[in-house]
């Protein structure tokens, strides 16, 4: 009986695009008492857009000219937004020497002989940046849920870029779903902590874990664990992988890398939030199962 409710549990999550990769990841489905849900990418679409261009000092072009030369070295799906805007108002492009990309922080390169640095308060602490009037445009912006990324040039701030990234359209729904079916939801990103509590906040999420650096997902998710709870972790970025391995369950969102994928217990062909109380449903059903026919 038991390897039926197996084969009736992943076809069941197979017919709505959840795929279990093997028995265990069923049984555990039905044991979480906490979802970890990564932000950009997960609960958003992962595609930010510039919002907002704050100049202090030089020409907002000036401004979106150098950020952009930096940038157009990185992967980062931030990087790509503001090289999208730059090129979209057919700013000229600038040669980056000595790109250097700092992991949750930003990226620094040489342009035009000046030392540039993109990225966020962290990475400016660290290089002794004076935020000035700066500081207080970047607080009003990330206030409103907004991502915002600095410049500086030669170690003063000469901007902001903001950007905005929708949340998924089924985001809210599922934490409610989850929330209903008495599982404790937190939300878990790299990204400032004011921008990430404006965005739980719309989405009902109550507990945060922000400005976690990518090598510290995944201490994050033991932290959950040492304290007693059963996690499941829903991701889609490379630096998620570390997290979805040390998680209970690992739920890795199908439009999401293939680290991720490779990585994960869990896929969500569907790539919509609302599959993780699903999955969470099919695994209960499944235990269900099993138990009447012991
Ligand atoms: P997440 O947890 O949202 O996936 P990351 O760990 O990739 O975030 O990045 C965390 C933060 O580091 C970003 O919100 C941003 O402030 C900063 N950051 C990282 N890479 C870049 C970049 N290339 N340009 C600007 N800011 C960056
Ligand atoms: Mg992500």
């Amino acid at each position: 009986a038991t390897p039926t409710a197996i084969m009736v549990g992943t076809g069941l999550g197979a017919s709505r695009g959840v795929l279990f990769k093997n028995a265990t990841a069923l049984e555990t489905s039905a044991r979480i008492d906490t979802v970890v849900m990564d932000k950009t990418g997960t609960l958003t679409r992962g595609t930010p857009a510039v919002t907002d261009v704050v100049a202090s000092g030089m020409t907002e072009t000036e401004m979106l000219t150098l950020a952009a030369a930096v940038e157009r070295e990185s992967q980062h799906p931030l990087a790509r937004a503001i090289v999208a805007l730059a090129d979209e108002r057919d700013l000229e492009r600038l040669a980056a020497t000595g790109f250097r990309d700092v992991p949750g922080q930003g990226s620094s390169a040489q342009v035009d002989r000046r030392r540039l640095l993109v990225g966020n308060r962290r990475l400016m602490s660290a290089e002794s940046v004076a935020l000035d009037t700066m500081g207080a445009r970047h607080d009003d912006l990330a206030a409103q849920g907004r991502t915002v990324v600095l410049i500086a040039v030669d170690g003063r701030a000469v901007g902001v870029i903001a950007l905005a990234d929708a949340p998924r359209a089924t985001a809210a729904a599922a934490v409610d779903a989850l929330h209903r079916a008495g599982i404790a939801v937190v939300m878990l990103t790299g990204d400032n902590e004011a921008t990430a509590r404006r965005i739980a906040a719309q989405l009902g999420i109550d507990t945060v874990i922000a400005e976690v650096l990518p090598a510290d997902k995944a201490a994050a998710i033991a932290g959950l664990q040492q304290a007693g709870q059963r996690v499941a972790m829903v991701g889609d970025g490379v630096n998620d992988a570390p997290a979805l391995a040390t998680a209970d369950l690992g739920v890795a969102i199908g439009a999401g890398t293939d680290v991720a994928i490779e990585t994960a217990d869990v896929v969500l062909m569907r790539s919509d939030p609302l599959d993780v109380p699903v999955a969470l449903r099919i695994g209960a059903g499944t235990r269900r199962t099993m138990r009447q026919n012991l």
